[in-house]
Formats: C-alpha cells, sequence, structure tokens
C-alpha cells in the first residue's frame, strides 16, 4: 500500500491526487491537519487498501472524525509500512553478507584442498629426491604454498570480521526499529500495539501460574474541552504531563501505555487489587492537585483530572475481556463525576 502510494507522489498524477485528497477531506468535514492529509492519500491511493476500507467504514458509520480516530488509523495502519520496509532492507543486508560469507568460505575449503594436495605432492617427491637441492626446491614450494594459504586464512578472518560488525550493527538497528514500532511517540510510553502483546502475555502469565494480575484504563477528564479552550499544541504538552506521572508510578514490572489519544493503561502483574487501588488514587492524586502552565504563554491552566478503573484477572479471562471489565469500571467513574477510580469488582458486587 504505502509504496504504491509513494510511487504515486512522484508520477503524472501527484497534485490531481492531492486536490483529490483537499475536497475528499472538506467533503468529509475533516480538517486538513497533515495527519488527516497522510491519512487521506493512502485512503485515496488505495481505496480497497486496509486503511482504505476502515476509513470508509467509518465515514459510512458517520463516526466522528476525530484526532484520537487518526491518531489510532497511523498507528495501526501507516507506520508498520514503514516497518516493513526497514525490515525488507535489513533482510537485504543480511543475504549480502551471508552470501558473501559463504563465497568466503567455499573459496577457503578449495584453497585448503589444493595445499593438501601440494603437502601430498611434496611428500611423494621427498621420498624420491636424491640431493640437498632437490628438497630445497621442495621446501621453497611449500613455504611459498603456506604463506599463500596464511594470506587467504588471514582474507577469510577479516571477511568474517567485517561481517560479524555489520550484522550486530545491523541487529541494533532492527531493535531500535522494533523499540521505535512499540513506542508512542509523543508520549514514550508503550504504544497500543506493544500494550496489546504485553496484555496477551500477562494473562498467559496469570492463567499459567495461578497468579494475580490487575489491569487499568485511565482517561483524562473533559479533555476535548480542555483542548477546545486552550488548543491541540497545549493538549498534548498536557498529555505529556499526564503520561510522565503514570510512567513514575509504575516502574517495572508494570506496563504502561498510552492506548489511545488520552487514555492510558497499566498492567499490574502479580499485585493484587488494594496495592493497585492505592496505586491508581496516588496517580490520581498527584495529577489533579497540580496546576499546570502553558509553556509558550506561561498561562494558567488549572489542573486536570483523570478517572480510572480497573479489573482483576479471573480464569479464563482474555485481554479483551479483561480490558471490557476495566473499561466498564472508567466508565462508572466517569459516570459517578469523574476525578475517581473504580474496581470492576465493586460493580459486580453492586449488580
Ligand atoms: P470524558 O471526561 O468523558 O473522557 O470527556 P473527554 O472530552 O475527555 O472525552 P472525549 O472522548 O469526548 O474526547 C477526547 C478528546 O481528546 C478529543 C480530542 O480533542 C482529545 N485528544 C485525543 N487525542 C489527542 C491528542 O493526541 N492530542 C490532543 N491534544 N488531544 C487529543
Ligand atoms: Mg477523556
Ligand atoms: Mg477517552
Amino acid at each position: 500500500m504505502t509504496s504504491s502510494v509513494e510511487t504515486t507522489l512522484r508520477g503524472p498524477e501527484a497534485y490531481s491526487l492531492s486536490r483529490r485528497v483537499i475536497d475528499e477531506m472538506e467533503a468529509a468535514g475533516v480538517w486538513p491537519t497533515p495527519l488527516n492529509f497522510e491519512l487521506w492519500l493512502h485512503y485515496l491511493g488505495d481505496p480497497e487498501g486496509a486503511l482504505g476500507r476502515e476509513i470508509q467504514r467509518l465515514l459510512a458509520a458517520r463516526e466522528p472524525f476525530t484526532e484520537a480516530t487518526a491518531d489510532m488509523l497511523a498507528a495501526e495502519y501507516l507506520p508498520r509500512g514503514r516497518l516493513t520496509e526497514e525490515i525488507r532492507d535489513a533482510g537485504r543486508v543480511l543475504d549480502r553478507e551471508l552470501s558473501s560469507v559463504a563465497d568466503a568460505i567455499s573459496r577457503a575449503h578449495k584453497s585448503q584442498a589444493a595445499y593438501g594436495q601440494t603437502l601430498d605432492k611434496a611428500a611423494t617427491s621427498i621420498e624420491s629426491a636424491g640431493d640437498g637441492d632437490a628438497l630445497k626446491t621442495i621446501v621453497g614450494g611449500l613455504s611459498t604454498a603456506t604463506r599463500r594459504i596464511q594470506r587467504e586464512n588471514e582474507t577469510l578472518e577479516k571477511r568474517l570480521d567485517a561481517s560479524t560488525k555489520e550484522v550486530a550493527r545491523l541487529r541494533e538497528h532492527l531493535e531500535q526499529v522494533r523499540r521505535d514500532a512499540m513506542t508512542d511517540a509523543l508520549t514514550n510510553l508503550a504504544n497500543r500495539k506493544a500494550f496489546d502483546e504485553h496484555l496477551a502475555a500477562a494473562c498467559d502469565q496469570a492463567e499459567a501460574g495461578g497468579e494475580q494480575m490487575v489491569l487499568a484504563v485511565l482517561d483524562v477528564d473533559h479533555f476535548k474541552r480542555f483542548n477546545d479552550t486552550w488548543g491541540h499544541q497545549t493538549g498534548d504538552q498536557v498529555l505529556r504531563y499526564v503520561a510522565s506521572v503514570i510512567a513514575r508510578f509504575s516502574p517495572p514490572p508494570r506496563i504502561a501505555a498510552r492506548y489511545g489519544g488520552e487514555e492510558f493503561a497499566v498492567i499490574f502483574p502479580r499485585e493484587d487489587a488494594a496495592k493497585v487501588h492505592s496505586a491508581l488514587e496516588s496517580i490520581r492524586k498527584e495529577i489533579g492537585s497540580r496546576s499546570l502552565r502553558r509553556r509558550s504563554t506561561n498561562d494558567e491552566l488549572g489542573a486536570v483530572t483523570i478517572s480510572a478503573g480497573f479489573a482483576t484477572h479471573r480464569a479464563g479471562d482474555t485481554g479483551a475481556t479483561l480490558l471490557e471489565r476495566a473499561d466498564a469500571a472508567l466508565y462508572a467513574s466517569k459516570r459517578a463525576g469523574r476525578n475517581r477510580v473504580t474496581a470492576a469488582e465493586a460493580l459486580d458486587r453492586a449488580a
């Protein structure tokens, strides 16, 4: 998908496609932000691709196309293409390294075989050699052959050494790519993809070991109003602040993630509900107690608050069912007036 759009953008249709993107965004009532523009480019460049179909589904369902929606789509559909390309490049480099190492090894094999033959021949010649001169010639030939094989061994060693370094460099780069693909760029927390993987693994572990595990979801209260008042950039600054507090209260083995636009999640492996409740209360109080200032103008923004919900893993829970209960608890916190923490189990007892 990505590559075909990239090609179109450098071809004769580039400007007409871009104009069409603007028109279609306007028709759909979507702001022409850089991210929306990019999403729409890919959608119109390939309407039947996965991203295209998803955007069409959202438009047909008359879902509001918010910043959060755009972020979610980008996380799901845009970077993966980039990642695939990086991995393809890495594969090409590996291929090249491996085949050049294989060549060097096969050359070394041949040289060793030839050297063996030289030694055999010399042994036979020595048996029949009569005088000192003949022996000298044989030994001279042997030492030439030995020097040659030494040189070739050195070449092979250098080649292997260079390859080892190149592969190590590649591995480091791929590790960085993998980290980037798993990290939310705004907050540096784990992103949704990483979180989904961690959650599935944590559920498996809780299931297998019969261990406790708790999942929490946190959502900034009335954040739309905040954004509308102070602007998106200040909104982003607040998201970074909220993320930093959540991260501070979530040292490993806890895993904190940005789950969506202004929504966060924390996995608490091997912890019980009481400990999680108090950790979430600390996060809630810390965030709500700080009066924020806008960096650019030093305007007093007041405090933002968060609501949270959490659920304890039960036998048979998957990531999805656990998330559903934690979400229900979050929703209860919202309904009860926001700026509070609710346990899913408390809802169960009430019902
Ligand atoms: P509630 O208390 O019920 O959660 O209300 P809310 O306004 O926080 O919730 P709603 O889901 O209606 O709106 C979420 C808003 O979050 C929409 C959007 O303005 C904002 N938002 C989502 N993602 C981002 C982002 O990446 N940056 C910024 N600045 N704002 C975002
Ligand atoms: Mg919110
Ligand atoms: Mg929300």
